[in-house]
């Protein structure tokens, strides 16, 4: 952090609000640059790798697996501000902290992600509390998905992909699928009621991904319920209201539910006018040049962005190769880079079978390996996604070398 200012107002160059894969990658890459003066505000004491946590709902990995100290993962060149911003002023180029601070910069980069809107789905907290609803989404729930997935003989099973703008949603079928292969493997397929509730009519929007996925949910028995959202929870009657084209639908008895919460931007984002809305809130920038299109000096990536693409850690290796790119041109009144929205879904489709789905703006395939059809479900792809992609995550993308 560099002066205190007047009436307490601490000042830096660049400071980067959220500590999660936008924040941290950025900051690493803007110092690597020769970036001087970065500071990163961020509450949490631990940084998490977020696609494990469909991995650990899957029981091929664990909490440990994920989950390193903040101060282990943040630059050492960087400042950390250890608060939650809950203001900005745009015009000031300041934030507001929880704790009382008032931090000034010249460029904000804003990266908070998304936070649960449990108010969406009345009743599915407290079938958490209960114990019959949990998902990979919550990470205090995800260590109890695989152990009462595999524990159930017969009944019926309700699972849900989130709508947007809730994060790299497609994923959410890992549990799911990886939980039909090992029911079919037990013998116990055939004697439940599998359901999965999609917010769109397919799971991912691009054909060639769809056509294996609905090859699977097919092979499985899978009812898929299309262009649908969990409405309500009845957490003491284990009753599941889905609302669909053609009318609600309850679901009774269920046994357990893999019910991802939805989620949205954190309201300081609105209440400073940065967001397109009100809800769901995201800041409203360029989704090429990934500039505010509100203030010239403010930028956004990650979750919390308005990057009209679907959003995903891997589009953010994009993101922030865009950005340290624009916040260093923009200082020298040179062109803007643009990012092409490229993104990527991971799906097994089985316990060790998955496919990458790498896809533009647009939906074409936009594979990271040249020739390798992204839409293939490998088993190398698989192990590259549950034990190569981490290495490369803590190793580089967390250090701003990729
Ligand atoms: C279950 C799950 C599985 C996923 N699987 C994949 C996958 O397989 N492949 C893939 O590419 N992507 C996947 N993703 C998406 C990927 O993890 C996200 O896109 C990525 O983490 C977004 O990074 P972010 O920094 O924008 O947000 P986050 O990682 O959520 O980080 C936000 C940070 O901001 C901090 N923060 C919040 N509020 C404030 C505040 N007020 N002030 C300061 N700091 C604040 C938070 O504490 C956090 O440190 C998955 C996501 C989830 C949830």
């Amino acid at each position: 952090m560099g002066p205190v200012l007047g009436n307490d107002v601490e000042r830096s160059e660049t400071l980067v609000v959220g500590g999660g894969n936008a924040g941290i990658s950025l900051a690493a890459r803007l110092l690597r640059d020769g970036a001087r003066d970065v500071t990163v505000v961020a509450p949490q004491p631990v940084h998490r790798y977020k696609p494990l946590l469909n991995y650990v709902a899957a029981g091929e990995a664990a909490m440990p697996d994920l989950e390193r100290p903040m101060a282990d993962v943040l630059p050492e060149e960087c400042a950390w501000v250890r608060d939650a911003v809950e203001a900005v002023d745009p015009a000031a180029m300041t934030v507001r902290t929880r704790g009382g601070r008032t931090l000034h910069c010249t460029t904000l980069v804003l990266c908070p992600g998304l936070v649960e809107d449990w108010a969406a789905t009345p009743g599915l907290q407290s079938a958490y509390t209960d114990g019959w609803a949990a998902s990979s989404y919550v990470p205090g729930s995800a260590p109890l998905v695989w152990p009462r997935l595999t524990s159930l003989r017969s009944g019926s099973v309700v699972f849900t992909v989130p709508p947007e703008p809730a994060s790299c949603g497609p994923t959410a079928l890992k549990p799911l699928l990886m939980a039909c292969d090992h029911w079919r493997r037990a013998g116990v397929l055939a004697d439940l009621e599998v359901r999965l509730v999609l917010p769109e009519a397919t799971a991912t929007g691009v054909a060639e991904a769809d056509e294996v996925l609905e090859r699977a949910f097919a092979g499985y028995g899978v009812e898929v319920l299309r262009e649908a959202r969990v409405e309500r929870v009845g957490w003491d009657t284990h009753a599941v209201t889905v609302g669909t084209p053609a009318g609600r639908i309850v679901v009774d008895d269920v046994t357990f539910a893999h019910a991802v919460p939805h989620y949205r931007a954190p309201r300081w984002i609105a209440d400073a006018g940065l967001a397109a809305d009100p809800s769901p809130g995201l800041v409203d920038i360029d989704p090429g040049t990934l500039r505010s299109r509100r203030h010239g000096s403010i930028w956004a990536i990650g979750d919390a962005a308005a990057v009209a693409t679907r959003p995903s850690g891997g589009a953010l290796r994009k993101q922030v190769d865009v950005l340290a790119r624009n916040i260093a041109g923009a200082a020298r009144g040179k062109p803007l880079k643009r990012y092409d929205g490229y993104t990527v879904m991971p799906i097994t489709v089985s316990r060790r079978m998955l496919s990458l789905n790498e896809v533009d703006r647009d939906g074409h395939a936009s594979p990271s390996v040249p020739f390798l059809d992204p839409f293939t479900p490998r088993r190398a792809t698989w192990l590259f996604d549950r034990y190569g992609l981490p290495q490369v995550y803590w190793r580089r993308i967390l250090r701003g070398r990729v």
